[in-house]
C-alpha cells in the first residue's frame, strides 16, 4: 500500500468513527466498532487522537451487562472542540453565523438593506459581518475551521460556482472562492435545499433514511433528492429543483412563458401575486415581499377567507406534486421546509388533494421541516470541515 492511501485510510476510518459520536448524544467505544466495522483497536486509537485534538470528550460510564467490574465510557462530542462560520444569503434571509461542534449557534449578525445588484459589494459586507462577529465572540481562531453557505440559487458544491439564481437575481458568481479567499478559511456553498436536507439528516426528521425528497417553499421553490444515501446532483447541480414543473389543475401563466408551473401556482410568489388586490391593515402590495408574506400567512391563520383560500389552493397544487414524487421516486419521507409549507392552511391543502389522489391510504409520510436558513448552513459546514473526511485533524492538535 501507498503511503498516500494508507494516509486516505487514516482519514476515512476517523471520519467513520467522528460521524459515529457525532450522530449519538453518547455512544461507547464497544458501540463505535460495532457500527463501523472497525477493530476494537482501531476504534481506542482514533478516539484517542479525537481527545487529544479536544474535539471529543469521555462522559458517563455504563456498566455492561453479565460483564462484571468492566465499564464502558461514553464518548460525545466536546462542546468548543471546533467551531464553524454559517452564512445564509437567499431573498429573504442574510446572516452570518457563528456555531460549535454541536450545532449550536453561539452568535449571529442579520443583514438587512443590502444592495444585492452588486454581488461583490454583498460579499464583501458579509466578510465584514463575519470577522466583527469573529472578534465579539472571541473565540480561539485556530478552532475554526471552515464556512457554510446555504444560498438560494443553483451552485456546484465542488467550486462554488453560483451558476444562477433568481431570488437574487445573481448570475455566474464565484461565491465559494470570494468567501474563501476573504475569510482565509475552507467554504462549502450548498443550495439551501440541499443544506436544509443536511440539518434534517443530521439532527432532523430524516435521521437514519436514505430516501427523502426535500421541497422548499419560502416565497421561491426549491427542492432535493436524496436516492440510496445521495444527494442527486445531475449535469447542472439542479436536480429536484421543481419550480418549473406543472401539474394540471391550475393553469396560471409563468414567467417562464409556460402555464401551470409550480411557480406560478403554490410558491410564496404565486400567493403575493394571486392577492396584490389585498389591501390589510398594516400591509399593502408595496410591501418587501418577505414582509409581505408573512403579513398575509398571519391574516390566513386569523381567518381571512381570501387570504386563507390563497395558501389552501397553492398547498393543493403542492398537493399533486408530492403524489408525482411518492409514485416516481418512493422515498422514504417528503419533507416541506419553508414559510408556506409550515403555513397550517397550505398544509391542510396538500393533505387535501392526497386524500383525494390516494384513498385507499390512511397517511403519507410527509412531514413539516422546522430548519431554518441560518441553521441549515451551519450543518453545511459541520458536515464538510467537522464530521467529514476533510477534518485538519493536525490543526486542531496545534490548537
Ligand atoms: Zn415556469
Amino acid at each position: 500500500m501507498q503511503g498516500g492511501s494508507a494516509t486516505e485510510l487514516r482519514r476515512r476510518n476517523r471520519d467513520a468513527v467522528i460521524r459515529a459520536i457525532a450522530s449519538e448524544t453518547s455512544i461507547s467505544r464497544t458501540q463505535i466498532a460495532r457500527q463501523t466495522g472497525l477493530t476494537g483497536a482501531a476504534v481506542s486509537r482514533i478516539t484517542r487522537e479525537l481527545i487529544d485534538a479536544g474535539l471529543v470528550r469521555e462522559g458517563e460510564s455504563i456498566q455492561t451487562k453479565g460483564q462484571v467490574g468492566r465499564r464502558n465510557i461514553c464518548l460525545e462530542l466536546e462542546d468548543h472542540g471546533a467551531y464553524v462560520l454559517a452564512i445564509a444569503l437567499t431573498a429573504n434571509v442574510k446572516s452570518v453565523s457563528i456555531s460549535n461542534s454541536r450545532g449550536k449557534i453561539i452568535g449571529q449578525s442579520l443583514l438587512e438593506n443590502l444592495r444585492l445588484s452588486d454581488p461583490d459589494e454583498v460579499i464583501g459586507q458579509i466578510c465584514d459581518a463575519a470577522n466583527a462577529l469573529l472578534k465579539a465572540c472571541a473565540i480561539e481562531r485556530s478552532r475554526l475551521v471552515g464556512c457554510g453557505v446555504s444560498v438560494a440559487g443553483v451552485v456546484d458544491p465542488e467550486t462554488g460556482f453560483l451558476a444562477t439564481s433568481e431570488p437574487l437575481g445573481w448570475e455566474r458568481v464565484e461565491l465559494g472562492k470570494a468567501f474563501a479567499a476573504a475569510l482565509d478559511i475552507p467554504v462549502r456553498v450548498e443550495r439551501r435545499p440541499v443544506a436544509l436536507l443536511t440539518a434534517e439528516m443530521w439532527r432532523g426528521a430524516a435521521r437514519g433514511l436514505d430516501n427523502i425528497v426535500l421541497i422548499n417553499n419560502g416565497l421561491w421553490l426549491g427542492g432535493c433528492i436524496v436516492a440510496d444515501g445521495r444527494v442527486l446532483t445531475g449535469p447542472e447541480n439542479a436536480v429536484g429543483q421543481i419550480a418549473h414543473m406543472v401539474v394540471g389543475g391550475d393553469d396560471t401563466l409563468c414567467s417562464c412563458g409556460r402555464r401551470g408551473c409550480l411557480n406560478a401556482t403554490a410558491s410564496g410568489i404565486s400567493i403575493l401575486r394571486k392577492l396584490e388586490h389585498v389591501t390589510l391593515a398594516e400591509s399593502s402590495a408595496d410591501d418587501e415581499p418577505g414582509a409581505r408574506l408573512r403579513s398575509l400567512a398571519r391574516y390566513a391563520g386569523a381567518g381571512h377567507p381570501e387570504v386563507e383560500e390563497a395558501f389552501r389552493a397553492a398547498g393543493s397544487q403542492m398537493g399533486r406534486a408530492v403524489d408525482c414524487l411518492f409514485a416516481l421516486l418512493e422515498p422514504e419521507l417528503i419533507l416541506l421546509a419553508g414559510e408556506t409549507s409550515r403555513h397550517p392552511a397550505f398544509l391542510a391543502g396538500v393533505h387535501e388533494t392526497l386524500a383525494i389522489m390516494r384513498p385507499g391510504e390512511a397517511e403519507w409520510p410527509v412531514r413539516v421541516s422546522s430548519i431554518t436558513t441560518d441553521l441549515s448552513a451551519v450543518w453545511v459546514a459541520l458536515d464538510a470541515f467537522v464530521f467529514s473526511h476533510a477534518l485538519n485533524i493536525e490543526k486542531l492538535m496545534a490548537a
